[in-house]
Protein backbone atom coordinates (compact mmCIF):
# COMPACT_ATOMS: atom_id res chain seq x y z
CA UNK A 1 0.00 0.00 0.00
CA UNK A 2 1.47 3.47 -0.90
CA UNK A 3 1.97 6.12 1.54
CA UNK A 4 -0.63 7.93 -0.81
CA UNK A 5 -3.20 5.65 -0.38
CA UNK A 6 -2.90 4.81 3.24
CA UNK A 7 -3.54 8.69 3.50
CA UNK A 8 -6.78 8.36 1.86
CA UNK A 9 -7.90 5.05 4.12
CA UNK A 10 -7.32 7.31 6.77
CA UNK A 11 -8.78 10.16 5.91
CA UNK A 12 -11.19 9.66 3.21
CA UNK A 13 -13.98 12.33 1.36
CA UNK A 14 -11.65 15.09 1.62
CA UNK A 15 -12.27 16.80 -1.77
CA UNK A 16 -9.20 18.50 -2.98
CA UNK A 17 -5.10 18.36 -2.05
CA UNK A 18 -3.25 20.75 -0.56
CA UNK A 19 -1.64 22.25 -3.35
CA UNK A 20 -5.79 23.45 -4.09
CA UNK A 21 -5.96 25.76 -1.07
CA UNK A 22 -2.17 27.08 -1.80
CA UNK A 23 -3.45 28.64 -5.07
CA UNK A 24 -6.62 29.14 -3.87
CA UNK A 25 -5.15 31.64 -0.97
CA UNK A 26 -2.87 33.67 -2.80
CA UNK A 27 0.01 35.89 -1.19
CA UNK A 28 -1.63 38.73 -0.09
CA UNK A 29 -0.97 42.13 -2.26
CA UNK A 30 0.41 44.59 0.05
CA UNK A 31 3.01 46.97 0.71
CA UNK A 32 5.85 45.75 2.27
CA UNK A 33 6.33 45.86 5.60
CA UNK A 34 2.50 45.90 6.29
CA UNK A 35 1.26 43.54 9.15
CA UNK A 36 -1.15 41.08 8.71
CA UNK A 37 -2.56 40.39 12.36
CA UNK A 38 -5.91 38.53 13.85
CA UNK A 39 -7.76 37.65 16.98
CA UNK A 40 -8.78 34.46 17.16
CA UNK A 41 -11.20 33.91 20.47
CA UNK A 42 -12.80 30.64 21.19
CA UNK A 43 -16.71 31.55 20.89
CA UNK A 44 -16.65 31.58 24.64
CA UNK A 45 -19.70 34.03 24.51
CA UNK A 46 -18.92 38.06 24.89
CA UNK A 47 -16.26 40.03 24.04
CA UNK A 48 -14.89 41.28 27.51
CA UNK A 49 -11.47 43.51 28.73
CA UNK A 50 -9.02 40.88 27.80
CA UNK A 51 -10.44 40.20 24.23
CA UNK A 52 -10.27 43.84 23.42
CA UNK A 53 -6.62 44.04 24.55
CA UNK A 54 -5.45 41.61 22.31
CA UNK A 55 -7.61 42.35 19.65
CA UNK A 56 -6.76 46.18 20.00
CA UNK A 57 -3.04 45.46 19.98
CA UNK A 58 -3.88 43.36 16.47
CA UNK A 59 -6.05 46.36 15.20
CA UNK A 60 -3.61 49.02 15.68
CA UNK A 61 -0.01 46.90 14.68
CA UNK A 62 -2.24 46.06 11.28
CA UNK A 63 -3.75 49.41 10.28
CA UNK A 64 -0.74 51.81 11.18
CA UNK A 65 1.16 49.54 8.64
CA UNK A 66 -1.57 49.66 6.33
CA UNK A 67 -2.13 45.88 6.62
CA UNK A 68 -4.57 43.89 7.66
CA UNK A 69 -6.41 42.20 10.52
CA UNK A 70 -8.92 39.80 10.72
CA UNK A 71 -11.29 37.92 12.99
CA UNK A 72 -11.21 33.98 13.24
CA UNK A 73 -13.74 32.18 15.45
CA UNK A 74 -11.60 29.14 16.55
CA UNK A 75 -14.40 26.33 17.52
CA UNK A 76 -12.67 23.23 17.39
CA UNK A 77 -12.98 22.42 20.72
CA UNK A 78 -16.73 21.52 21.30
CA UNK A 79 -16.36 21.80 25.09
CA UNK A 80 -15.42 25.41 24.91
CA UNK A 81 -18.17 26.48 22.13
CA UNK A 82 -21.54 28.00 23.41
CA UNK A 83 -24.37 28.86 22.08
CA UNK A 84 -24.63 31.71 20.29
CA UNK A 85 -21.10 32.18 21.29
CA UNK A 86 -20.07 33.52 17.52
CA UNK A 87 -22.95 35.72 17.22
CA UNK A 88 -21.96 37.06 20.43
CA UNK A 89 -19.03 37.83 19.57
CA UNK A 90 -19.89 39.27 16.02
CA UNK A 91 -22.27 41.50 17.81
CA UNK A 92 -19.82 42.57 20.66
CA UNK A 93 -17.64 43.93 18.39
CA UNK A 94 -19.72 45.62 15.72
CA UNK A 95 -21.64 47.00 19.43
CA UNK A 96 -18.45 48.50 19.93
CA UNK A 97 -18.03 49.74 16.77
CA UNK A 98 -14.94 48.07 15.95
CA UNK A 99 -14.62 46.45 12.77
CA UNK A 100 -12.12 44.14 11.88
CA UNK A 101 -11.06 44.34 8.02
CA UNK A 102 -12.15 40.71 7.36
CA UNK A 103 -13.43 37.33 8.79
CA UNK A 104 -15.95 36.01 10.43
CA UNK A 105 -18.85 38.62 9.93
CA UNK A 106 -16.91 40.56 7.88
CA UNK A 107 -16.43 39.06 4.96
CA UNK A 108 -12.93 38.12 3.21
CA UNK A 109 -11.37 36.52 0.38
CA UNK A 110 -8.87 33.94 2.65
CA UNK A 111 -12.05 32.46 4.40
CA UNK A 112 -14.46 30.63 6.01
CA UNK A 113 -12.72 32.23 9.33
CA UNK A 114 -14.61 29.32 11.60
CA UNK A 115 -12.73 26.81 11.78
CA UNK A 116 -15.38 24.15 11.88
CA UNK A 117 -15.79 25.12 8.68
CA UNK A 118 -12.42 24.20 7.54
CA UNK A 119 -12.49 20.52 7.79
CA UNK A 120 -11.40 19.76 4.81
CA UNK A 121 -8.81 22.00 4.34
CA UNK A 122 -6.77 20.90 7.71
CA UNK A 123 -7.04 17.80 6.44
CA UNK A 124 -5.82 17.98 3.15
CA UNK A 125 -2.89 19.29 4.72
CA UNK A 126 -2.52 16.11 7.23
CA UNK A 127 -2.91 13.53 4.23
CA UNK A 128 0.18 15.86 2.70
CA UNK A 129 2.44 14.64 6.09
CA UNK A 130 0.73 11.12 6.27
CA UNK A 131 2.21 10.82 2.63
CA UNK A 132 5.82 12.06 3.57
CA UNK A 133 5.48 9.76 6.33
CA UNK A 134 5.10 12.89 8.81
CA UNK A 135 2.10 12.01 10.21
CA UNK A 136 0.58 8.45 11.54
CA UNK A 137 -2.88 7.43 13.20
CA UNK A 138 -2.94 6.13 16.80
CA UNK A 139 -5.13 3.70 17.87
CA UNK A 140 -4.26 4.17 21.68
CA UNK A 141 -7.48 4.79 24.23
CA UNK A 142 -7.68 7.12 26.53
CA UNK A 143 -7.17 3.81 29.43
CA UNK A 144 -3.88 3.35 27.44
CA UNK A 145 -2.76 7.24 27.66
CA UNK A 146 -3.58 7.14 31.12
CA UNK A 147 -1.27 4.29 31.89
CA UNK A 148 1.65 6.04 30.05
CA UNK A 149 0.81 9.38 31.53
CA UNK A 150 0.70 7.52 35.17
CA UNK A 151 3.87 5.45 34.81
CA UNK A 152 5.90 8.58 33.87
CA UNK A 153 4.83 10.76 36.42
CA UNK A 154 5.82 7.19 39.51
CA UNK A 155 8.94 7.61 37.59
CA UNK A 156 9.25 11.59 37.51
CA UNK A 157 9.55 11.50 33.86
CA UNK A 158 9.24 13.86 31.44
CA UNK A 159 5.32 13.62 30.75
CA UNK A 160 4.13 13.08 26.59
CA UNK A 161 3.51 11.21 23.54
CA UNK A 162 7.21 11.03 22.46
CA UNK A 163 10.15 8.02 21.74
CA UNK A 164 9.44 5.06 23.29
CA UNK A 165 6.02 6.43 24.94
CA UNK A 166 4.78 6.95 21.36
CA UNK A 167 3.01 3.54 20.64
CA UNK A 168 2.04 3.77 17.35
CA UNK A 169 4.66 5.65 16.17
CA UNK A 170 6.27 2.23 14.61
CA UNK A 171 3.45 0.27 13.80
CA UNK A 172 3.26 -0.64 10.12
CA UNK A 173 1.03 0.73 7.77
CA UNK A 174 -0.55 -2.97 7.87
CA UNK A 175 -0.55 -3.28 11.62
CA UNK A 176 -2.52 0.27 11.23
CA UNK A 177 -4.81 -1.45 8.36
CA UNK A 178 -5.88 -4.53 10.77
CA UNK A 179 -6.88 -2.33 13.30
CA UNK A 180 -9.11 0.29 11.29
CA UNK A 181 -10.79 -3.25 9.50
CA UNK A 182 -11.63 -3.96 13.08
CA UNK A 183 -13.59 -0.76 13.29
CA UNK A 184 -11.06 0.87 15.86
CA UNK A 185 -10.95 4.59 16.18
CA UNK A 186 -8.24 6.36 16.34
CA UNK A 187 -6.53 9.99 15.88
CA UNK A 188 -3.56 11.62 13.50
CA UNK A 189 -0.48 12.39 15.33
CA UNK A 190 2.63 13.95 13.55
CA UNK A 191 5.54 12.63 13.78
CA UNK A 192 7.84 14.58 15.71
CA UNK A 193 11.55 15.13 14.25
CA UNK A 194 12.82 16.90 17.74
CA UNK A 195 15.44 15.91 20.34
CA UNK A 196 13.89 17.71 23.44
CA UNK A 197 18.12 17.66 24.25
CA UNK A 198 18.31 20.65 21.35
CA UNK A 199 17.93 24.20 21.86
CA UNK A 200 15.64 26.50 20.25
CA UNK A 201 14.31 30.53 19.99
CA UNK A 202 11.14 32.21 20.09
CA UNK A 203 12.48 35.59 18.70
CA UNK A 204 9.09 36.84 20.58
CA UNK A 205 8.31 40.52 19.72
CA UNK A 206 7.27 41.38 22.94
CA UNK A 207 9.14 39.30 25.43
CA UNK A 208 12.68 39.01 23.52
CA UNK A 209 14.18 35.91 23.02
CA UNK A 210 13.45 33.19 24.60
CA UNK A 211 14.89 29.48 24.67
CA UNK A 212 13.40 26.22 24.95
CA UNK A 213 14.03 22.44 24.12
CA UNK A 214 13.08 21.63 20.70
CA UNK A 215 9.96 19.48 20.31
CA UNK A 216 9.96 15.52 20.36
CA UNK A 217 6.19 14.87 21.25
CA UNK A 218 4.00 13.68 18.89
CA UNK A 219 1.19 15.63 19.15
CA UNK A 220 -2.38 15.46 18.43
CA UNK A 221 -3.29 16.96 14.89
CA UNK A 222 -6.47 15.20 13.78
CA UNK A 223 -9.00 14.42 16.38
CA UNK A 224 -11.79 11.29 16.28
CA UNK A 225 -14.58 14.20 15.15
CA UNK A 226 -11.90 14.95 12.27
CA UNK A 227 -11.21 18.32 13.27
CA UNK A 228 -7.95 19.69 13.91
CA UNK A 229 -6.29 20.38 17.14
CA UNK A 230 -5.49 23.89 18.19
CA UNK A 231 -1.97 23.71 17.17
CA UNK A 232 -2.48 22.62 13.84
CA UNK A 233 -5.52 24.71 12.96
CA UNK A 234 -3.15 27.69 13.91
CA UNK A 235 -0.27 26.53 11.84
CA UNK A 236 -2.53 25.73 8.85
CA UNK A 237 -4.62 28.53 9.37
CA UNK A 238 -1.96 31.16 9.87
CA UNK A 239 -0.24 29.98 7.06
CA UNK A 240 -3.29 30.28 4.47
CA UNK A 241 -4.63 33.32 5.64
CA UNK A 242 -1.20 35.36 5.00
CA UNK A 243 -0.74 36.11 9.13
CA UNK A 244 2.73 38.28 9.39
CA UNK A 245 2.40 38.30 13.64
CA UNK A 246 1.12 36.51 15.83
CA UNK A 247 -0.84 38.27 18.62
CA UNK A 248 -1.85 35.98 21.68
CA UNK A 249 -1.85 35.36 25.26
CA UNK A 250 1.26 34.01 26.74
CA UNK A 251 -0.07 30.97 28.18
CA UNK A 252 0.23 30.23 24.39
CA UNK A 253 4.74 30.14 24.87
CA UNK A 254 5.00 27.06 25.93
CA UNK A 255 3.37 25.39 22.84
CA UNK A 256 5.50 27.42 20.86
CA UNK A 257 8.12 24.15 20.18
CA UNK A 258 5.02 22.46 18.87
CA UNK A 259 4.00 25.16 16.65
CA UNK A 260 7.68 25.54 15.28
CA UNK A 261 8.07 21.86 14.23
CA UNK A 262 5.15 22.24 12.48
CA UNK A 263 6.33 25.38 10.63
CA UNK A 264 9.01 23.21 9.48
CA UNK A 265 7.30 20.12 8.99
CA UNK A 266 4.63 21.71 6.85
CA UNK A 267 7.67 23.63 5.33
CA UNK A 268 5.75 27.12 6.03
CA UNK A 269 7.39 30.14 6.85
CA UNK A 270 6.92 30.76 10.33
CA UNK A 271 5.14 33.89 11.40
CA UNK A 272 6.57 36.40 14.28
CA UNK A 273 4.85 35.66 17.13
CA UNK A 274 3.80 38.22 19.83
CA UNK A 275 2.97 37.02 23.04
CA UNK A 276 0.45 39.40 25.10
CA UNK A 277 0.82 39.40 28.98
CA UNK A 278 -2.43 39.30 30.33
CA UNK A 279 -4.30 42.29 32.64
CA UNK A 280 -4.26 41.09 36.21
CA UNK A 281 -6.21 42.15 39.37
CA UNK A 282 -5.23 41.63 43.36
CA UNK A 283 -7.38 39.23 45.23
CA UNK A 284 -6.10 38.25 48.69
CA UNK A 285 -2.69 39.04 48.00
CA UNK A 286 -2.42 36.89 45.23
CA UNK A 287 -2.33 38.02 41.64
CA UNK A 288 -4.52 36.01 38.88
CA UNK A 289 -5.44 37.14 35.21
CA UNK A 290 -8.74 39.12 35.10
CA UNK A 291 -11.63 37.24 34.28
CA UNK A 292 -14.27 37.34 32.50
CA UNK A 293 -16.62 35.09 35.00
CA UNK A 294 -15.62 36.64 38.66
CA UNK A 295 -14.48 40.67 38.29
CA UNK A 296 -17.62 42.96 36.89
CA UNK A 297 -14.59 45.64 35.43
CA UNK A 298 -13.97 42.54 33.07
CA UNK A 299 -17.01 43.11 31.43
CA UNK A 300 -17.85 45.70 28.62
CA UNK A 301 -21.34 46.00 29.89
CA UNK A 302 -19.93 47.61 33.40
CA UNK A 303 -18.55 50.61 31.38
CA UNK A 304 -21.46 50.75 28.78
CA UNK A 305 -23.86 51.25 32.05
CA UNK A 306 -21.54 53.73 33.54
CA UNK A 307 -21.49 55.78 30.34
CA UNK A 308 -17.99 55.23 29.84
CA UNK A 309 -17.31 54.97 25.97
CA UNK A 310 -15.54 52.27 24.28
CA UNK A 311 -13.01 55.24 22.63
CA UNK A 312 -12.03 55.43 26.59
CA UNK A 313 -11.32 51.65 27.40
CA UNK A 314 -9.32 51.96 23.96
CA UNK A 315 -7.63 54.74 25.27
CA UNK A 316 -6.74 52.67 28.94
CA UNK A 317 -5.42 49.98 27.39
CA UNK A 318 -3.50 51.73 25.04
CA UNK A 319 -1.38 53.10 28.13
CA UNK A 320 -0.97 49.24 29.24
CA UNK A 321 0.08 48.52 25.69
CA UNK A 322 2.61 50.82 25.37
CA UNK A 323 4.37 52.48 28.37
CA UNK A 324 5.07 56.24 26.96
CA UNK A 325 1.35 56.25 25.75
CA UNK A 326 -0.15 57.91 28.57
CA UNK A 327 2.27 60.54 28.71
CA UNK A 328 1.84 61.15 24.80
CA UNK A 329 -1.90 61.47 25.36
CA UNK A 330 -1.75 63.96 28.05
CA UNK A 331 0.77 66.43 26.07
CA UNK A 332 -1.13 65.96 22.47
CA UNK A 333 -4.77 67.49 23.01
CA UNK A 334 -4.95 67.87 19.38
CA UNK A 335 -4.11 64.22 18.39
CA UNK A 336 -5.90 60.69 18.92
CA UNK A 337 -5.02 57.69 19.41
CA UNK A 338 -4.41 56.52 15.79
CA UNK A 339 -1.66 58.79 15.61
CA UNK A 340 0.51 57.18 18.11
CA UNK A 341 2.77 55.24 16.81
CA UNK A 342 2.25 51.71 18.79
CA UNK A 343 5.56 49.21 18.59
CA UNK A 344 5.67 45.50 20.16
CA UNK A 345 8.91 46.51 22.00
CA UNK A 346 6.72 48.59 23.90
CA UNK A 347 4.58 46.12 25.58
CA UNK A 348 4.69 45.09 29.10
CA UNK A 349 6.33 41.92 29.59
CA UNK A 350 4.90 40.93 32.75
CA UNK A 351 1.13 41.07 33.69
CA UNK A 352 -0.47 44.70 34.20
CA UNK A 353 -2.47 45.08 37.12
CA UNK A 354 -6.40 46.59 36.24
CA UNK A 355 -6.50 49.87 37.22
CA UNK A 356 -9.93 51.71 37.54
CA UNK A 357 -8.78 55.19 38.78
CA UNK A 358 -6.31 55.03 35.68
CA UNK A 359 -9.17 54.16 33.63
CA UNK A 360 -11.41 56.64 34.93
CA UNK A 361 -8.65 59.54 34.75
CA UNK A 362 -7.97 59.11 31.05
CA UNK A 363 -12.03 58.90 30.75
CA UNK A 364 -11.83 62.70 32.46
CA UNK A 365 -9.35 63.93 29.83
CA UNK A 366 -11.21 62.15 26.86
CA UNK A 367 -14.68 63.87 27.65
CA UNK A 368 -13.08 67.20 28.86
CA UNK A 369 -11.58 67.25 25.27
CA UNK A 370 -15.06 66.94 24.01
CA UNK A 371 -17.21 69.54 22.28
CA UNK A 372 -20.73 70.34 24.27
CA UNK A 373 -22.58 69.24 20.91
CA UNK A 374 -21.34 65.95 20.82
CA UNK A 375 -21.55 65.68 25.05
CA UNK A 376 -25.13 66.67 24.52
CA UNK A 377 -25.73 63.85 21.96
CA UNK A 378 -24.20 61.05 23.62
CA UNK A 379 -25.87 61.74 26.86
CA UNK A 380 -28.84 61.91 25.20
CA UNK A 381 -28.49 58.49 23.95
CA UNK A 382 -27.08 57.25 27.39
CA UNK A 383 -30.07 58.95 28.99
CA UNK A 384 -32.42 57.08 26.83
CA UNK A 385 -31.54 54.09 28.01
CA UNK A 386 -30.73 54.83 31.66
CA UNK A 387 -32.17 57.67 33.26
CA UNK A 388 -35.33 58.88 31.09
CA UNK A 389 -35.92 61.77 33.60
CA UNK A 390 -32.64 63.30 32.92
CA UNK A 391 -33.39 62.40 29.32
CA UNK A 392 -36.62 64.21 28.91
CA UNK A 393 -35.13 67.61 30.74
CA UNK A 394 -31.96 67.52 28.52
CA UNK A 395 -34.07 67.09 25.23
CA UNK A 396 -37.31 69.36 26.49
CA UNK A 397 -33.69 72.15 27.42
CA UNK A 398 -31.45 71.74 24.54
CA UNK A 399 -30.31 75.29 24.37
CA UNK A 400 -29.55 75.58 27.69
CA UNK A 401 -28.51 71.92 27.83
CA UNK A 402 -25.87 73.21 25.25
CA UNK A 403 -24.70 75.95 27.81
CA UNK A 404 -24.24 74.18 30.72
CA UNK A 405 -22.11 71.11 29.43
CA UNK A 406 -20.36 74.13 28.04
CA UNK A 407 -19.21 75.68 31.23
CA UNK A 408 -15.58 75.86 31.34
CA UNK A 409 -15.32 73.35 28.22
CA UNK A 410 -13.34 74.64 25.02
CA UNK A 411 -10.74 76.60 26.72
CA UNK A 412 -7.43 75.99 26.79
CA UNK A 413 -7.80 73.70 30.14
CA UNK A 414 -11.07 72.50 30.05
CA UNK A 415 -12.33 71.32 33.86
CA UNK A 416 -11.87 67.03 34.02
CA UNK A 417 -14.48 66.67 36.04
CA UNK A 418 -16.64 63.88 34.26
CA UNK A 419 -15.51 60.39 34.20
CA UNK A 420 -18.81 58.85 32.71
CA UNK A 421 -21.78 60.37 31.36
CA UNK A 422 -23.56 59.20 34.58
CA UNK A 423 -21.30 61.37 36.19
CA UNK A 424 -22.52 64.69 34.06
CA UNK A 425 -26.18 64.63 36.31
CA UNK A 426 -24.14 64.18 39.46
CA UNK A 427 -21.83 66.76 38.38
CA UNK A 428 -24.80 68.97 36.88
CA UNK A 429 -28.25 68.23 38.46
CA UNK A 430 -28.18 71.86 40.46
CA UNK A 431 -28.51 73.56 37.46
CA UNK A 432 -31.90 71.51 36.62
CA UNK A 433 -34.20 73.42 38.28
CA UNK A 434 -36.83 70.12 38.47
CA UNK A 435 -33.81 68.14 39.94
CA UNK A 436 -32.90 71.23 42.69
CA UNK A 437 -36.11 71.49 43.63
CA UNK A 438 -36.51 67.04 43.98
CA UNK A 439 -32.86 66.97 45.43
CA UNK A 440 -32.68 66.58 49.38
CA UNK A 441 -29.27 66.74 49.86
CA UNK A 442 -28.05 69.39 52.86
CA UNK A 443 -25.98 72.20 52.49
CA UNK A 444 -22.69 72.13 53.18
CA UNK A 445 -20.84 74.31 55.72
CA UNK A 446 -20.53 77.62 54.71
CA UNK A 447 -20.29 81.04 56.60
CA UNK A 448 -23.57 83.22 56.22
CA UNK A 449 -24.35 86.80 56.46
CA UNK A 450 -27.46 88.78 56.22
CA UNK A 451 -29.73 87.58 53.58
CA UNK A 452 -30.69 91.23 52.65
CA UNK A 453 -26.85 91.61 51.40
CA UNK A 454 -27.41 88.78 49.07
CA UNK A 455 -30.83 89.40 47.65
CA UNK A 456 -29.59 93.21 47.80
CA UNK A 457 -26.94 92.15 45.05
CA UNK A 458 -29.11 89.84 43.20
CA UNK A 459 -31.93 92.42 42.97
CA UNK A 460 -29.50 95.35 42.15
CA UNK A 461 -25.89 94.94 41.52
CA UNK A 462 -26.33 91.88 39.23
CA UNK A 463 -26.45 91.97 35.86
CA UNK A 464 -26.34 89.05 33.02
CA UNK A 465 -25.58 90.93 30.29
CA UNK A 466 -21.80 91.82 32.34
CA UNK A 467 -18.62 89.83 30.96
CA UNK A 468 -16.60 87.84 33.75
CA UNK A 469 -14.56 90.79 34.17
CA UNK A 470 -17.06 93.60 35.26
CA UNK A 471 -19.18 91.19 36.80
CA UNK A 472 -16.50 90.17 39.17
CA UNK A 473 -15.27 94.07 39.92
CA UNK A 474 -18.28 94.29 40.71
CA UNK A 475 -18.66 91.55 43.33
CA UNK A 476 -15.52 92.49 45.38
CA UNK A 477 -16.84 95.90 45.51
CA UNK A 478 -20.26 95.25 46.45
CA UNK A 479 -18.60 92.68 48.43
CA UNK A 480 -16.25 94.95 50.52
CA UNK A 481 -19.05 97.93 50.94
CA UNK A 482 -21.08 95.16 52.99
CA UNK A 483 -18.44 93.81 55.55
CA UNK A 484 -15.95 91.73 53.45
CA UNK A 485 -12.43 92.88 52.41
CA UNK A 486 -10.18 92.13 49.74
CA UNK A 487 -7.49 92.42 51.53
CA UNK A 488 -5.96 89.39 53.53
CA UNK A 489 -3.60 91.17 55.61
CA UNK A 490 -6.25 93.18 57.16
CA UNK A 491 -8.14 90.16 57.47
CA UNK A 492 -5.99 88.00 59.41
CA UNK A 493 -4.65 91.33 61.07
CA UNK A 494 -8.55 91.81 62.61
CA UNK A 495 -10.38 88.99 61.58
CA UNK A 496 -13.34 90.11 63.70
CA UNK A 497 -13.91 93.05 61.59
CA UNK A 498 -15.19 91.23 58.78
CA UNK A 499 -17.32 88.46 57.97
CA UNK A 500 -14.94 87.34 55.88
CA UNK A 501 -13.16 87.94 52.41
CA UNK A 502 -14.69 88.44 49.06
CA UNK A 503 -14.31 84.76 48.37
CA UNK A 504 -16.22 83.79 51.44
CA UNK A 505 -19.24 85.60 49.85
CA UNK A 506 -18.91 83.78 46.71
CA UNK A 507 -18.60 80.71 48.52
CA UNK A 508 -22.01 81.28 50.15
CA UNK A 509 -23.41 82.44 46.62
CA UNK A 510 -22.18 79.08 45.11
CA UNK A 511 -23.99 76.81 48.66
CA UNK A 512 -26.68 78.60 47.44
CA UNK A 513 -27.17 78.10 44.15
CA UNK A 514 -25.91 73.64 44.22
CA UNK A 515 -25.06 73.16 47.98
CA UNK A 516 -21.73 72.00 47.45
CA UNK A 517 -18.74 74.05 48.05
CA UNK A 518 -17.45 72.97 44.83
CA UNK A 519 -18.81 74.11 41.53
CA UNK A 520 -17.51 75.18 38.33
CA UNK A 521 -17.49 79.03 38.00
CA UNK A 522 -20.24 80.41 39.55
CA UNK A 523 -20.41 83.58 36.89
CA UNK A 524 -21.81 80.78 34.57
CA UNK A 525 -23.83 79.17 36.70
CA UNK A 526 -26.03 82.28 37.98
CA UNK A 527 -25.76 83.58 34.08
CA UNK A 528 -27.28 80.34 33.45
CA UNK A 529 -29.98 80.24 36.32
CA UNK A 530 -31.51 83.79 36.05
CA UNK A 531 -32.06 85.85 38.71
CA UNK A 532 -35.38 84.68 39.48
CA UNK A 533 -34.20 81.62 40.02
CA UNK A 534 -31.19 82.90 42.47
CA UNK A 535 -34.03 84.90 44.67
CA UNK A 536 -35.59 81.40 44.95
CA UNK A 537 -32.60 79.26 45.95
CA UNK A 538 -31.76 82.36 48.44
CA UNK A 539 -34.76 82.27 50.35
CA UNK A 540 -35.04 78.02 50.23
CA UNK A 541 -31.62 78.50 51.73
CA UNK A 542 -32.03 80.68 54.41
CA UNK A 543 -35.26 79.35 55.36
CA UNK A 544 -33.81 75.52 55.44
CA UNK A 545 -30.82 77.54 57.80
CA UNK A 546 -33.39 78.78 60.18
CA UNK A 547 -34.72 75.47 60.87
N1 LIG B 1 -8.26 30.50 20.27
C1 LIG B 1 -7.17 30.80 21.13
C2 LIG B 1 -7.72 31.23 22.46
O1 LIG B 1 -8.88 31.54 22.56
C3 LIG B 1 -6.38 31.97 20.57
C4 LIG B 1 -4.96 31.68 20.39
C5 LIG B 1 -4.44 32.42 19.19
O2 LIG B 1 -4.71 33.61 19.05
O3 LIG B 1 -3.77 31.80 18.37
O4 LIG B 1 -6.99 31.27 23.41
Amino acid sequence: MTNKEFADLLLPNVEHDWQYYESLYPARNLEKGAMVTRFAPSPTGFVHMGSLYTSFAALQLAHQTHGICYLRIEDTDGKRTVENGIKGIINDFKNLNINFDEGCGFGGNYGPYVQSERKDIYQAYAKKLIEEDLAYPCFCSSEELNDIRNYQEHKKLRIGYYKKYAKCRDLSKEEAVNKIKNGESFIIRFRSQGNFDNKIILHDAIKGDIEMPENDIDDVIIKSDGLPTYHFAHVIDDHLMHTTHVTRGDEWISSYPKHHELFKLLNFEEPVYAHIAPITIKENNTIRKLSKRKDKEAAISYYHKLGIPTEVIRLYLATIENYDFEEWYTNNPTLGINDFKFEFSKMPIGGTLFDIEKLLSISKIYFSRMKNTELYERLLNYTKEYDEEFYNILINNKEYALNVLNIERDIPRPRKDIASLSDVRKEFWYMFNELFDNNNDLYEDVKICDKNIIINYINNIYDINDNEDVWFTKVKEYACNNGYTADKKAFKENPDKYIGMVATFCALLRVIICKKNMSPNIYYLIKYLGKEELIKRTELFYKKINN
